[in-house]
């Protein structure tokens, strides 16, 4: 009896939790724009869903997330000797790179033009540099042809892992540096903060 008792009202919970979830769940993705061009997570959702994620790795002990930010090389150099739609199309392909490359809870946002970010879940620095290199080398090794040319392409990334320090801001500003370095050692790699 009193474990019939208890399964029930283990059911109930479930059932009540499984609603929740799926309720939030649908109005975050309602609010998650995505972008038309690339299919990526819209900017504005990055900055609602960085913190959660944020609150969600603090929340647990040991706890770690991880962002890479990515900028694609000399992008204005394909739009000037390709064309727009050219563009267009790296920008689609880059995306799909990324999303092939990456775990299917981690989502690739669109920052901006050429500009990306991944958040990493339960992943540290070591994790997130062979990640982010991996994503660099997928991109390097991917001959994107447009209309009759073959469009080579490759990404610079920045990576910052959340300190104990670190608010979303903070974190966000040493994957930006890390980025710059990148740039400016040569492009085509990743640089850690
Ligand atoms: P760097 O290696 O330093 O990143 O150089 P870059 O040329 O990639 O960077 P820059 O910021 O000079 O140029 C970015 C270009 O991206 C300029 C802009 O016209 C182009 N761009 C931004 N959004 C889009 C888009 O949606 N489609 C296309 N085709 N081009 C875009
Ligand atoms: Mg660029
Ligand atoms: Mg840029």
């Amino acid at each position: 009896g009193n474990l019939l008792g208890a399964l029930g009202i283990t059911s109930i919970v479930l059932v009540i939790a499984y609603l929740t979830v799926g309720g939030y769940q649908q109005r975050l993705e309602e609010m998650a724009t995505i972008d038309h061009l690339t299919r990526a997570v819209s900017r504005q959702a990055f900055d609602l869903l960085f913190s959660q994620a944020i609150h969600s790795t603090n929340r647990h002990d040991g706890g770690v997330l991880s962002v890479i930010m990515l900028d694609i090389d000399f992008f204005k150099h394909v739009n000037d000797t390709y064309g727009h739609a050219a563009g267009d199309y790296v920008l689609q392909s880059f995306v799909q790179i990324v999303n092939d490359t990456i775990r299917s809870i981690d989502s690739v946002f669109r920052f901006g033009g050429e500009e990306f970010a991944v958040h990493l879940h339960n992943t540290d620095e070591i994790g997130a540099k062979l990640l982010a290199e991996r994503i660099r080398l997928n991109v390097e090794s991917t001959i994107m042809r447009y209309k009759g040319s073959s469009i080579p392409v490759t990404v610079s990334s920045g990576i910052a892992t959340l300190e104990k320090i670190d608010n979303g801001q903070s974190l966000m500003e040493r994957a930006d540096k890390a980025l710059y370095q990148a740039k400016n050692n040569g492009r085509n790699q990743v640089q850690a903060s």
